[in-house]
């Protein structure tokens, strides 16, 4: 009888301990998928990071001008298809923060975008809002310098000049 029962109870507790390390099998399994997914997750947001990041940086080369954040996100879904706008943001925002792209603020308001360079001047064009970069003489430049520096001199320290002119652009003059 005892022996029975003692089979009994070890063929109970074998089938408990089967279920059990199946179950853990089935939960290993199961994180297994999930870290596979996170890790495939997180390979293709860091590609795809690197993509946003690169092509921000290539949208402001060819032509040279200072395109708006939404110009951006056009250029960057023209080439990579469809991009999260936050995840766009996100990066712009990074690129703000190290320095490597800086905005000019025109006079509606809108940001403009550029990659950060030396001391340079900008022409916006009243038509279609386009800006472009020009340089100034070295001499122009301290020149310009200490002539602000002399008027606000009672008031203020000069740090740097942001200048610029307005007009018309060549392909604006056509149309
Ligand atoms: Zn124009
Ligand atoms: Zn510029």
């Amino acid at each position: 009888m005892c022996a029975i029962l003692e089979g009994g109870a070890s063929s109970h507790k074998l089938s408990y301990n089967w279920a059990k390390s199946s179950r853990q099998i089935f939960f290993k399994k199961l994180n297994f998928i999930v870290d596979l997914l996170q890790f495939k997750y997180l390979v293709k947001t860091r590609f795809m990071k690197n993509d946003i990041k690169e092509t921000i940086i290539n949208s402001f080369q060819n032509p040279e001008t200072h395109p708006t954040a939404d110009e951006l996100y056009q250029a960057l879904q023209a080439k990579l298809g469809e991009v999260n706008k936050e995840a766009f943001l996100d990066e712009l925002k990074g690129l703000l923060k190290t320095k490597e792209v800086y905005y000019v603020l025109v006079p509606e308001g809108t940001k403009h975008y550029g990659l950060k360079k030396g001391a340079h001047c900008h022409f916006i064009c009243e038509g279609c809002g386009k800006i472009k970069d020009f340089r100034l003489e070295e001499g122009a430049q301290s020149m310009l310098d200490s002539y602000i520096q002399k008027q606000i001199h009672s008031y203020g320290r000069l740090k740097k000049v942001n200048l610029s002119a307005e007009g018309v652009c060549r392909e604006c003059e056509i149309t």
